[in-house]
Formats: C-alpha cells, sequence, structure tokens
C-alpha cells in the first residue's frame, strides 16, 4: 500500500488521510457491526491516532452501541450523509498511544485491505468462508 491513504464519506463532505501504516485490518462480524454497516460485516483498519486526518465537515458523533464490557461507544459520522468514517474518541483528543478504527469500506482504494483478523465469528453469516491461516475470535478476544 502506499501511503497516505485517502478516503471519505458517501457525499464528499469529509475527506481523510491516513499517513501511517495500518496496525491491523480486521472484520468484525458481531451484530451490532451487521447492524451499523447494513451489511453482514464491518472492516476495521487499525491505525496510530494521529495517522487519521480528516478534513472538510467536522464529524458528528452518534451512538455506536456498546462495547462487551459494556461501555458506550462512539461512531463519527458524517453530519451530511451519515456515513460512519470511524469509532473512538473525538479527533485531536486522542492519548498517546491511541489507535483509531476506521471503517475499511470507506477507502478510496480497497484493493489493498487483506484482513487477518476475523472477530464475532460465532455471529457470522453462514455464507462468509474465512480463509486458512486467518486469527479468528468467536467473541472479542482481549478487547473489551
Ligand atoms: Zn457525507
Ligand atoms: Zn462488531
Amino acid at each position: 500500500m502506499r501511503l497516505p491513504q485517502t478516503g471519505g464519506c458517501l457525499c464528499g463532505a469529509v475527506r481523510y488521510s491516513i499517513t501511517q501504516e495500518p496496525i491491523r485490518v480486521y472484520t468484525c462480524h458481531c451484530t451490532d457491526c451487521q447492524r451499523a454497516t447494513a451489511s453482514a460485516f464491518s472492516i476495521g483498519v487499525a491505525v496510530p491516532g494521529v495517522a487519521f486526518q480528516p478534513t472538510g465537515k467536522e464529524l458528528r458523533p452518534a451512538p455506536g452501541g456498546v462495547t462487551a464490557g459494556g461501555r458506550p461507544k462512539t461512531r463519527w459520522v458524517c453530519p451530511d450523509c451519515g456515513i460512519c468514517l470511524c469509532g473512538g474518541v473525538k479527533i485531536g483528543t486522542e492519548p498517546p498511544g491511541y489507535t483509531r478504527i476506521v471503517r475499511g469500506g470507506t477507502l478510496d482504494d480497497t484493493s489493498w485491505l487483506m484482513p487477518t483478523t476475523h472477530f464475532w465469528t460465532r455471529n457470522k453469516q453462514p455464507w462468509v468462508i474465512l480463509p486458512q491461516g486467518a486469527e479468528i475470535y468467536e467473541t472479542q478476544a482481549d478487547r473489551s
């Protein structure tokens, strides 16, 4: 993959760059992600917090369900089209060492995305076949 990677929402009001190599690319098959993406699973691109740089309109916080540990999650969405670009703390308030999860499908170039980890596979659709050698977790692994 080349850097920076760019992406944005459906209407183009919010654009972003990713300036550092992702830490991990994964899918999550949990029922919240199925509902939030209106699809079968979400693609998460974990990047260092400072590496996600949005431009354009300011992202709006929207409820994102709760974690397995009961903490509320926030989705950051375009104020115009409502597409979710990422989760996590407010942009610019990331503590040192913070990892932000960007929605993989919002990248301009998704050709390099190769999820190597798959979470919540106990909720996955039966027709989704996971690749050999993938790191597979029935639920959440060690994240809470
Ligand atoms: Zn938009
Ligand atoms: Zn999920």
